[in-house]
């Protein structure tokens, strides 16, 4: 059989129930995966609240909740000033891979200018599995946790992300 190894990458913040149906979709039709977190270096925002540490948790705990066995690798990448080299980038960071997964269309047309095959993957729920919606529904004190895996509301618990999101929405208004 030929060994397959795909690319998917994303921002996770946070790692919800459409990330992971995507990469249990993913696990079926590949040998293993490459899970990168995007914009790395980006924490303690109203948009990206979790660090690249605790989006790695909770990749890793909902996954391994969820049965996901295939040999996976969740690598941190930091976000680059030139869309033109962001490939090699991912490339110096990643071990080789054949196939690339998303539904970003920047994200998309890079990898394919680069000569990979790019899939999309259906959406799930968009309207509920987004992490604007669930930083929404948490800042508006709403129901969120059925939206995430466990491991995810466990992390988010552990750090305290509810707290957290809250202040920095707090000062993120009172500096406009
Ligand atoms: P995201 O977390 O919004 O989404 C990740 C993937 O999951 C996407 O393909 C998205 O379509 C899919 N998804 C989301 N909700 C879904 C649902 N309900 N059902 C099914 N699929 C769903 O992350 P993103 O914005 O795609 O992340 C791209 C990352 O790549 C960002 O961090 C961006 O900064 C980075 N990037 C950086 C550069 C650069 O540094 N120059 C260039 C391109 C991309």
């Amino acid at each position: 059989m030929i060994h397959l190894r795909a690319l998917t990458i994303g921002r996770f913040q946070p790692f919800h129930k459409g990330h992971l149906n995507v990469v249990k979709k993913i696990s079926n039709e590949v040998d293993e995966i490459v899970i990168c977190i995007g914009s790395a270096q980006i924490s303690h925002e109203v948009d990206n609240p979790f660090t690249a540490g605790e989006r790695i948790e909770m990749i890793k705990k909902s996954l391994s909740q969820n049965g996901i066995d295939n040999i996976y690798y969740i690598i941190p990448i930091e976000d680059i000033e030139r869309n033109s080299l962001w490939v090699s980038h991912l490339e110096s960071m990643t071990p080789p891979f054949d196939v690339v997964y998303s539904n970003n269309s920047l994200v998309a047309r890079l990898c394919r200018e680069r000569g990979y095959e790019v899939r999309h993957s259906p959406l799930f729920k968009r309207d509920k599995y987004s992490g604007t919606e669930i930083r929404n529904r948490i800042l508006k004190d709403e129901e969120w946790k059925s939206l995430v895996p466990n491991g995810t509301k466990e992390v988010i618990k552990e750090v305290k992300g509810v707290k957290r999101l809250k202040k920095v929405s707090r000062e993120e208004v009172s500096q406009d």
